[in-house]
Order: structure tokens, then sequence, then C-alpha cells
């Protein structure tokens, strides 16, 4: 890893950008600057949640996501992810999904938009503009439903 692809101490731009999908159908990940910026905010308040985490590493699932991969894999039309202020992770050595949203949602230092507890992943996202919520994401046939709170 070079520090050019340094988006932050611990994260660089390549997490955020790949997805096995995006190489699979050959769509191309490359961020606008607009976005690039965004990833940049995205992943410094990410550096805010490892701390939480006692510097756990966080395993990012998905990042960035170009239209065209949004789309490819069903996501939201307006999901942050497009915009690069979303992230879904793990981080296994802190504790499983459930355990972490429930941190975040705790530390009231933190800020965010969105913390959204996905089963197996956690759903974070920083839009600036967005008002702190906390969420449990249900899944059934055809339908993702959310309630409030870690459930
Ligand atoms: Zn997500």
């Amino acid at each position: 890893m070079t520090e050019l692809d340094k988006l932050s101490p611990n994260f660089t731009l390549e997490e955020f950008i790949h997805s096995d999908t995006a190489m699979r159908l050959s769509i191309d990940q490359t961020p606008s600057p607009l976005v690039l910026q965004a990833l940049t905010a995205t992943a410094k308040q990410l550096e805010g949640v490892r701390d939480l985490l006692g510097n756990a590493p966080i395993y990012i699932s998905s990042g960035y996501r170009s239209y065209a991969l949004n789309k490819a894999i069903g996501g939201s039309p307006n999901s942050d992810h497009l915009d690069g202020w979303a992230v879904d992770f793990t981080a296994p050595r802190y504790g499983n999904p459930q355990q972490i949203c429930k941190a975040i949602a705790n530390a009231y230092s933190l800020s965010f938009s969105q913390c959204i507890y996905e089963g197996r992943w956690v759903h974070i996202s920083f839009r600036p503009t967005g008002k702190r919520q906390v969420l449990t994401a249900h899944f059934a046939p055809g339908k993702t439903t959310y309630s409030e709170g870690i459930a």
C-alpha cells in the first residue's frame, strides 16, 4: 500500500471501491472528484469508529458503489453508497455486528447519519445533512423493512 492510496491512516481508496461483482461484470468503479472527497471524509469518520471499537480492524465489504454496480446488486436508488458516504463493514475482533451497532448507537461523540444493523454486517453512513438514525433491517423476500433501534 502506497501513501498515495491512503485516504486516512488505516484506510485505502482500494478498500472503498473494491467489489467482486464490479470486477466480474467489468464495472468501472473509478470515483469522481466529488465522490473521492466524500470517501476521504468517510474514511476519517471511520477512523473514529475504529477508535470506538478499541482499534479493531474494520473490514469493508461495500463502500462506494457506482450507479452501474448499485443497479447490478439491486441497491436502493437513493443509497448513500452511491455518493461515497456509506460503508458496510464487520470488525470481528471487536464483536458481532449487533454488538458493534450497540456501541455506535451509544457513542454520542460519534457523528454519523445512519447506522443500520443488517444482520451479518453493519451499514454506517456519514452524509453531512443526514440526521442521526439507528435502525435494524429485517429481510423478507422481495422487501426489506426497518425498525428503530437495535433489535
Ligand atoms: Zn450499506
